[in-house]
């Protein structure tokens, strides 16, 4: 079986333990050994990210179900949301806020730039139906780290509450939902977490949680109580991806072997080890390095060089790059650092990079 090195933002590569864990057997979910296993992966969330004060939610899905159930999930009625929107996904919580009717005010800027803190403070004073603040720790689109722990003072400051899209950031970057003033947090199994596609969680403050039970229900799938209120019962309401939670189970466990800390201190070596390669090869980085995060690097295409050509000569070497999104897919392109790989998987990455662009640029 060929077996790519995946360089993409998720899904990851996964350890062969997490691989096995697909194969613990079939399961009805209204068995108790379900209701074991979900109870299970619950303790296992809060124990590595946020052991007081918080509970967990789990859906079958991909990362946007949780971002879209938090969202649609936390404001109460009349009430609006502030979204903070420099890239992909600031935008995409904005367009899920309009798909589920909730009033939205934008604060804009460019995709390389973090949001000025001024303007969401001088914002949230002069509105008060602004209810909560939406944000993404780590603009995949750049790689762009925001100012969680300073919108958290913030939002903590004026009694508003902070939403947390940390799909691409949970277990690579340093986050501490309690330290940092977070309410709500959306994450995904596959990427830094490093399960299988399939599954989600949102982590919340308990009290939110409590509180977001008298919140209007916008989406019979999507409303966090009616998930919560029958987690807490051992139970769930439709049907999950039974092997995912296996494979997320077994990441955990590996997860808290490693430690969260141990794991982001591992993406941040790799990353510095990727730039420095990058840099030695003439790259130019797209973000300054006090901006960029521990898991995503978006470099500017070399002169004469397209993504089909560079994509497809890595590719035939075994290794998966990403292409830029949007107003950026023909400018950059972009290396994750995410997964079960080790720094001689990226030093190796690098040489094929090297031959790569070392290779006559007519050929396309
Ligand atoms: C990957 C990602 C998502 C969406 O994840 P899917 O699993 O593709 O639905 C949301 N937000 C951020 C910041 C991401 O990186």
């Amino acid at each position: 079986m060929r077996q790519y090195i995946l360089l993409n933002p998720g899904p990851v590569n996964v350890s062969p333990r997490v691989q096995q864990a697909l194969l613990r057997g079939d399961l009805c979910h209204r068995e108790e050994e379900f209701s074991d296993l979900l109870a299970g992966i619950r303790a296992k969330l809060l124990r590595a990210f946020a052991p007081d004060g918080y509970t967990s939610v789990l859906l079958s899905g991909s990362g946007t179900l949780a971002v879209e159930a938090m969202v649609s999930s936390a404001l109460p009625e009349g009430r609006k949301l502030l979204v903070v929107n420099n890239g992909v996904y600031g935008e995409r919580m904005l367009r899920m806020a309009e798909a589920h009717r909730i009033a939205t005010v934008e604060l804009q800027s460019g995709w390389s730039e973090r949001p000025e803190l001024g303007k969401i403070e001088s914002i949230l004073q002069a509105d008060p139906t602004i209810a909560a603040v939406a944000l993404v720790h780590h603009e995949t689109t750049t790689g762009l780290l925001n100012p969680v722990r300073e919108v958290g003072a913030i939002t903590r400051r004026l009694g508003r509450l902070l939403l947390l899209d940390a799909v691409s950031a949970l277990a690579g970057e340093d986050l501490d939902l309690a330290r940092d003033g977070v309410d709500l947090c959306a994450c995904t199994a596959n990427k830094c977490v490093q399960g299988l596609p399939g599954v989600a969680f949102v982590l919340v403050r308990s009290e939110v949680m409590t509180a977001m039970q008298d919140a209007p229900r916008r989406s019979l799938y999507l409303h966090l109580p009616l998930y919560w209120e029958a987690q807490e019962r051992r139970s769930i309401p439709f049907t999950p991806s039974v092997q995912a939670w296996y494979a997320l189970d077994e990441a955990l466990d590996e997860l808290l072997e490693e430690t969260v800390a141990a794991r982001v201190r591992r993406y941040r070596a790799a990353a510095l080890l990727l730039r420095e390669g990058f840099t030695r090869l003439g790259l130019r980085f797209m973000l300054p390095a006090d901006q960029q995060s521990n898991s995503i690097t978006s470099m500017f295409l070399p002169e004469g060089v397209t993504y089909r050509r560079l994509h497809d000569d890595l590719k035939a070497r075994d290794y998966v790059i990403y292409e830029g999104q949007g107003k950026l897919q023909s400018s950059i392109f972009r290396v994750a650092n995410m997964g079960s790989l080790t720094l001689d998987n990226f030093r190796q990455f690098l040489q094929a990079l090297e031959e790569v662009l070392g290779l006559p640029l007519s050929r396309s």
